[in-house]
């Protein structure tokens, strides 16, 4: 067992991925090697709903991350439009290919052809929360540390998603998960809109 790392300025993404793992096998009550990063939460490890809350929190309080509250179709379908993305039930082309690049760990061809939001869901696997660990963890090394109010540099807190400045007592959250993350799916998106602008209709957002 190695100690808990409290630099936030070193990521070790071989580390956190065993971390996730962890606590994915504790959340289901499995072992960690029976948890590989490609295993498919629902239909290989059994994960339900709320279970997958559950590990969400758990990944919160050991990276100290605002994990987002919100799952990837829900983002999707309030930026985009439900219409845009699924018509007659069914994922369309335009929402398979976001999905594929916003989640390129997972295998989104497999999708069946009448695939709905649920089996979008199972999709996720356990690299999947690896990828969006990681992502946050990026996200609050990059904050600027900066107090707002005095200047002063702002720390981290022990307990809190959050940043403290030592100097005002100024409290600033830690930037959301569904903020990063919606702001790296409008940016595929632009991708795909950019590559696909010569050749097909780009539905309007
Ligand atoms: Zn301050």
């Amino acid at each position: 067992m190695d100690a808990a790392s409290n630099q936030p300025s070193s990521i070790d993404p071989a580390e956190v991925e065993y971390k996730v793992r962890q606590i994915v096998a504790q959340s289901l009550d499995l072992e960690v090697e029976q948890v590989k990063p490609s295993s498919l939460l629902a239909d290989e490890l059994g994960a339900q709903s709320l279970d997958l809350l559950d590990m969400a929190f758990m990944l919160e309080r050991e990276f100290k991350i605002q994990f987002p509250r919100t799952d990837i179709w829900e983002r999707m379908t309030d930026y985009f439009g439900e219409e845009n993305l699924m018509v007659d039930g069914v994922v369309t082309d335009y929402g398979r290919e976001l999905l594929g690049r916003a989640m390129p760990e997972t295998d989104v061809a497999s999708l069946r052809p009448n695939a709905n939001a649920q089996d979008v869901m199972r999709l996720l696997n356990v690299e999947t929360f690896v990828r969006i660990v990681l992502r946050l963890l990026e996200a609050k090394a990059q904050f600027p540390r900066e107090c707002p109010d005095c200047g002063a540099q702002m720390q981290e807190s022990d307990v809190m998603p959050e940043f403290v400045c030592p100097q005002c007592g100024k409290i600033v959250p830690l930037p959301s998960g569904d903020d990063v993350l919606m702001q790296d799916l409008v940016t595929v998106a632009d991708a795909a809109k950019t590559e696909r602008s010569d050749t097909h209709e780009v539905p309007a957002s």
